[in-house]
């Protein structure tokens, strides 16, 4: 069961239109490239492995602008084919570039040990698809342990309460009568979901508290699984809806020039959007109340990429999936 779900996983990546959704996310594509352009020195004559390397922009960034001594790109999907006729059409020098067409964990690299790591793994609600696996097992295999970088290196997951009457029924309120027939089972399943969506900086009714961060050089799998207490102020008096999640990203450790990008309602938009979790009953919170609750983040029992999200507030406890 576990291969068939997998196979799922890495068909969705053989299709063009989820490599162009990443690629003109330029949030997201930009700080990657601003990360090689603006440390050369870094990547010079070095050694990379680009984990999941999709249609091979990074690992020819690397080479083009970083000017590494070789790269060697994985992915899994059938668009590495795509990618080899991509280095070719860019006149990629072939003595260069290495590609390899499997999963991390199961091929061969022509080398024993890279000087970098170069990956775009994050997902939604950044675990979501727990490539973060694969990655830890690339660090673990093929990390220089004493000079070795692995990009990006820092991360943050983030929790806000938000009010939107609009999104609230888009998503939820529109089930309770459609065409006359009230259909609220539907609503009661979609309430048990994570939702990925836009939630506007002005729906973001109290602070932000981190309910987790992550070091790439000292996690493990076990990051995957994690409970935090939260404490979140209203910034004014209203209605809670739901609460929001996003998540930030660094380029920082040993680099001369650092890069930050974040998925905040508050940031210029990203193909991660943020994830959202409605609340089955709408709270009140007065101006500078506090909000005390705790979420926990879990593996899903079947879903192999899934995760369970429980949130614990306002004494009541809800299950949220992301599946
Ligand atoms: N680096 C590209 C694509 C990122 S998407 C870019 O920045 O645009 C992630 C890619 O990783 C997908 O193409 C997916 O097929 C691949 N991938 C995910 N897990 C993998 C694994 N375990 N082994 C090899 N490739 C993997």
């Amino acid at each position: 069961k576990d291969d068939i779900q997998d196979n799922d996983y890495f068909a969705t990546y053989n299709h063009y239109d989820i490599h162009k959704e990443m690629l003109q996310d330029t949030v997201r594509t930009e700080s990657y490239l601003k990360t090689i352009k603006e440390n050369v020195d870094i990547f010079r004559n070095k050694i990379i492995l680009d984990v999941g390397c999709g249609t091979g922009i990074l690992s020819m960034a690397c080479i083009k602008y970083g000017h590494a001594k070789m790269v060697i790109a994985v992915d899994m999907s059938d668009m590495i084919y795509d990618a080899m006729a991509i280095a070719k059409e860019n006149n990629i020098d072939e003595s260069k570039i290495v590609f390899i067409h499997g999963r991390i964990e199961d091929v061969k690299l022509p080398v024993d040990k890279v000087d970098i790591i170069v990956s775009e793994w994050m997902g939604y609600f950044l675990l979501f698809e727990c490539m973060l696996e694969s990655i830890i097992f690339a660090r673990n295999a093929y990390l220089d342990k004493e000079t070795g970088l692995v990009l990006p290196d820092d991360f943050s997951i983030h929790l806000s309460g938000f009010h939107s009457d609009s999104l609230h029924h888009e998503h939820i309120g529109y089930w309770s009568d459609v065409y006359g027939f009230e259909m609220n089972t539907v609503a009661k399943n979609i309430l048990a979901d994570g939702h990925v969506m836009i939630v506007p900086a002005e729906d973001i009714m109290t602070s932000d508290c981190c309910i987790k961060t992550l070091d790439i050089y000292t996690c493990s799998n076990d990051d995957i699984t994690f409970t935090r207490p939260f404490t979140l102020e209203a910034l004014k008096s209203s209605t809670i809806s739901g609460f929001v999640c996003h998540f930030d990203v660094n380029f920082a450790k040993n680099l001369m020039e650092k890069v930050h990008f974040s998925t905040s309602p508050r940031s210029p938009g990203t193909h991660w959007k943020q994830t959202v979790f409605f609340l089955p009953r709408l709270y009140n919170v007065q101006e500078g109340e506090e909000i005390h609750g705790k979420i926990t983040c879990q593996r899903h029992p079947h879903e192999k990429r899934g995760l369970i999200i429980h949130l614990h507030v306002f004494d009541s406890k809800f299950k949220f999936y992301l599946e």
